[in-house]
């Protein structure tokens, strides 16, 4: 049995922990906020999970693994935080992303339709798309429920034995010795994995020149001869020039639109709050693509952060007696699960950290990883 100090109780630390837990290891977990911490980038309503991975085959494979991760967390909890709406990418120029989604989908013999602009419109009444748009329609995928999620993932941590300690910020980190430095003195551990989300840089000096991105979402009233389209219809990715998608209001949640075109750097020091009229900024990515567009209204805007450095891929990073998780970007919540049953397979040599290293990074496609 192996002390395991996890830095950050969001989607990726407690999945961590609940993976060291059922691998029989002791497990701590510092989190500077509260547990769950509402600050941090895995606290929403909803976050999506999709097959569209452009060309990525490494990303696909490992979208079809989070679901299996995922199955493996409903049963622990004893409920599940998924509504599988199905997913549907739009594809408005040859060549797109879409469009490489779709041969990667093909070659992997992943189950899928391409739909064209009469079969999208019958599906999603509420879009209005032009003649020689396309779609990728997944019945896999949908909504996951974030802040259901990371409040069971605590709940269970706490109940299968982990130390949680909220209000506890990591002030610096022995990567070479496995020392936490906290307010109130040190804690030594066997293994150190650090899922610090945009925190990271002002922890570790050696990544204090991560960029760091501000990504605000908006929810979204919609009109009324609308809710039952948005309530019933698949979610929505990649619509228009922003990559812009829309998670459904289900179990509960609001309608979300969110826009890669509505992201800027920006750091947790700057806050949480919401600009005049953002919610609006974000709705008119949509407009071109909505039926009755001037009618739909924000409600509230959400302000998150993540670290991003442009190239879309994961970097986990073992070193010394530490795993460094980062560059998690906009992506990251839906292999959460998945990744914390990879950390910890290296943690305990099933893997080694040059294949755990790669498969983060998108660049291996095989399930089992070899040894
Ligand atoms: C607006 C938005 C929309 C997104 N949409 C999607 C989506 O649809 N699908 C998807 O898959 N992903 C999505 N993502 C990305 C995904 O949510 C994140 O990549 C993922 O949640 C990151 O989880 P994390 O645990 O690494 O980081 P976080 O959830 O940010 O958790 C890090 C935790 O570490 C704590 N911490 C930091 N420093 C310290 C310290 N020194 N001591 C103690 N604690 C510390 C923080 O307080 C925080 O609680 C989105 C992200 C945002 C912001």
């Amino acid at each position: 049995m192996k002390h395991v100090l996890i830095v950050g109780a969001g989607a990726v630390g407690l999945s961590c922990a609940r993976a060291a837990l059922l691998r029989g290891h002791r497990v701590t977990v510092l989190e500077q906020g509260a547990i769950p911490n509402t600050r941090s980038a895995s606290f929403d309503q909803h976050r999506l999970i999709r097959y569209q991975y452009g060309r990525s085959v490494g990303y696909t494979q490992m979208v079809s693994d989070a679901f299996g991760a995922w199955d493996g967390l409903w049963q622990d909890l004893g409920e599940q935080h998924h509504h599988a709406t199905g997913t549907l990418g739009i594809s408005l120029e040859e060549g797109d992303y879409i469009s490489q989604s779709r041969v990667t989908l093909a070659q992997m013999g992943i189950d899928h339709q391409w739909m064209d602009q009469t079969a999208i419109q019958r599906l999603c009444p509420q879009l209005q798309l032009p003649a020689h748009a396309q779609g990728l329609y997944t019945t896999t995928g949908g909504v996951l429920f974030a802040d259901r999620i990371v409040l069971g993932l605590a709940a269970w941590c706490r109940e299968y034995g982990a130390a949680l300690h909220a209000n506890t910020a990591v002030l610096s980190v022995d990567i070479e010795r496995g020392r936490v430095h906290v307010a109130t003195g040190v804690l030594d551990a066997d293994q150190i994995i650090i899922a610090a989300g945009a925190w990271l840089p002002g922890l570790l000096p050696a990544y204090r020149d991560l960029v760091t991105a501000r990504q605000a979402v908006c929810y979204v009233e919609a009109p009324p001869q609308h809710l039952a389209h948005w309530a019933n219809g698949p979610c929505i990715t990649d619509i228009g020039p922003g990559d812009n998608y829309a998670l459904m209001p289900v179990q509960g949640t609001g309608l979300k639109f969110g826009s890669g075109i509505h992201r800027r750097p920006g750091s947790p020091s700057e806050g949480f709050g919401s600009e005049p009229d953002e919610g609006y900024a974000v709705i008119a990515h949509f407009a071109p693509y909505l039926r009755n567009a001037a009618d739909y209204r924000p409600q509230r805007m959400q302000v998150g952060y993540y670290v991003r450095d442009g190239v879309d891929a994961f970097r986990v990073e073992p070193q010394g007696k530490a795993i460094v998780i980062t560059n998690c970007g906009g992506g990251m919540f839906k292999f959460s699960a998945l990744m914390g049953e990879r950390v910890l397979a290296c943690v305990d040599h099933e893997i080694t950290p040059e294949h755990l290293q790669h498969w983060a990074a998108g660049h291996l496609s095989t399930t089992p990883l070899p040894p």
